[in-house]
């Protein structure tokens, strides 16, 4: 396998893994069978973790099988891409929504691009809602603009709105 088509493949995990992410997330967490581990990420965080944390573990499995079948199974190259197109996907996430956006490690980071701002807002706004229903925005890398959110938001039926808490919230430079 060439190495143009091997990049190839990666990156298109990573966009295929955004799609996934947004269906899980959508259907699946905000579901009801889901929403046991979600509702978590949707309060208060008491401790260091949150049960919301395990779908990342669960996310993990088969980049892991991936690599594994790839480098040492013998599955061919692609597996090898494809495991480290999930596991790159996974590092992102964790980068934006962990870090820039919930601030589970300490930065600096103020987002400035419009493209960063638009992802950053767009999460605070999937987060303007507690209850399993009626909230916005369950992509992570890419975001409809902010307006037609808060416009979707607004005219949602079952959305339970409350004020963003600021602590937990990046800061964004208007
Ligand atoms: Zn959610
Ligand atoms: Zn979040």
């Amino acid at each position: 396998m060439s190495l143009i088509f091997g990049l190839f493949l990666f990156l298109a995990t990573i966009a295929v893994m955004e799609g996934f992410a947004y269906v899980m997330h959508r259907w699946v967490m905000h579901g009801r069978i889901g929403w046991l581990l979600h509702e978590s990420h949707h309060r208060e965080r008491l401790g260091r973790f949150e049960l919301n944390d395990l779908y990342g573990v669960i996310f993990a499995v088969p980049s892991i099988v991936l690599l594994y079948g790839g480098l040492q199974a013998g599955w061919g190259e692609w597996a090898t891409w494809v495991g480290a197109g999930i596991a790159a996907y996974g590092a992102i996430y964790f980068g934006f929504h962990d870090v820039i956006v919930h601030r589970r490690v300490e930065h600096r980071i103020v987002p400035r691009s419009p493209y960063f701002k638009r992802i950053v807002q767009a999460h605070r706004l999937h987060h303007a809602v507690e209850s399993r229903e009626g909230t916005v925005s369950f992509g992570f890398i890419y975001a409809p603009p902010v307006e037609r959110l808060k416009a979707e938001l607004g005219s949602s039926d079952g959305a339970r709105i409350r004020r963003p808490r600021p602590s937990s919230l990046a800061k964004i430079a208007d």
